[in-house]
């Protein structure tokens, strides 16, 4: 009931109504849940720019407070799957993955990996937990930004020992082109991911480095730049996967089909959510493996081009 601009008359007559369209228990349980700042909200009451996916119709959460959004850890709603979806590879990563880097030998690829591999869970667990903080569309345009960083950061610095290790056996000049030109077209992206709006100019931004990582995919695949051959299929995999979930997540594939029926779980965006996490263990996978070939790299068996 929102009756807060209305007349004595009209707030008497929508009382009336309510008293007459809902039981006493329904007003009961309504209120138990507005007290513990819970009740969740239907697709249509939501702000325009929290209405980005018109197939999800229900367990919306109110605009709430940051502790309120803090609270909304602790019950189900549409974003919950979501949230804990990449709030445990935080916890897994930061516990399993730092006693497998070579910290001595290769520090700065080390720091790139392990921030990297972090870094799409935290921008994405802040956007998904504060999305309806009641703080207006300024701020959730920040939050996406936010989202878009830790992307960006996974496809920066977290492609260089990649990088490093597909180009390590080929002339140095062919190299560091190859090394200069991926840091170029990601600062490229940098800027295009944080004054892009639209989901396809989003994924777009990481269109160049994603070609680019092709090309040395077909390198190593002839066996000219280096890097782990134990690695490839991870190598292919990280892309793949990823690209699928990106596919599937921007044509809203399930919920398009049926409206309003996976509105807390299995929609597109949680697939979605499953797949990336997916694709960024393969990227780990590959990555150790490549941290530890260029700790003993050797390039006597490769091709001269
Ligand atoms: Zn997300």
């Amino acid at each position: 009931m929102e009756t807060t601009n209305g007349t004595n008359a009209e707030m008497l007559a929508a009382a009336a109504a309510m008293t007459s369209t809902t039981t006493e228990d329904e007003q009961k349980i309504h209120h138990h849940h507005l007290r513990k700042g819970m009740r969740l909200q239907h697709w249509r009451d939501m702000p325009k720019h929290l209405q980005f996916n018109p197939y999800i119709h229900t367990g919306y959460r109110p605009l709430l407070t940051f502790w309120g959004c803090i609270n909304s850890l602790f019950y189900l709603h549409n974003e919950t799957i979501n949230i804990l979806t990449h709030a445990i590879p935080i916890i897994y990563i930061i516990a399993t993955v730092p006693p497998l880097m070579p910290w001595t030998q290769l520090w700065f690829l080390s720091w790139c990996h392990v921030i990297g591999l972090v870094s799409p869970w935290v921008g994405s667990f802040l956007y998904h937990l504060f999305m309806n903080l009641d703080q207006g569309e300024k701020l959730y345009c920040r939050l996406l930004q936010i989202d878009m960083l830790g992307i960006w950061i996974n496809q920066s610095f977290g492609a260089l020992p990649m990088v490093t290790a597909s180009t390590y056996c080929l002339p140095s000049l062919i190299r560091w082109s190859f090394i200069g030109s991926y840091v170029l077209l990601s600062l490229w992206g940098l800027y295009k991911a944080l004054t892009a709006w639209s989901p396809w100019e989003r994924r777009l931004c990481f269109l160049m480095p994603f070609t680019l990582r092709v090309i040395l995919c077909f390198l190593r695949y002839w066996g000219f730049g280096g890097g782990d051959p134990g690695a490839f299929t991870h190598v292919i995999l990280q892309d793949l996967v990823s690209a699928i979930g990106g596919v599937i997540g921007a044509t809203h594939i399930p919920e398009k089909w049926f409206p309003g029926t996976v509105d807390m779980y299995l929609n597109s965006h949680n697939i979605m959510h499953v797949l990336v996490v997916t694709a960024v263990y393969s990227m780990h996978v590959a990555t150790i493996c490549d941290l530890h070939w260029l700790t003993r790299a050797s390039c006597d068996a490769a091709p001269k081009l």
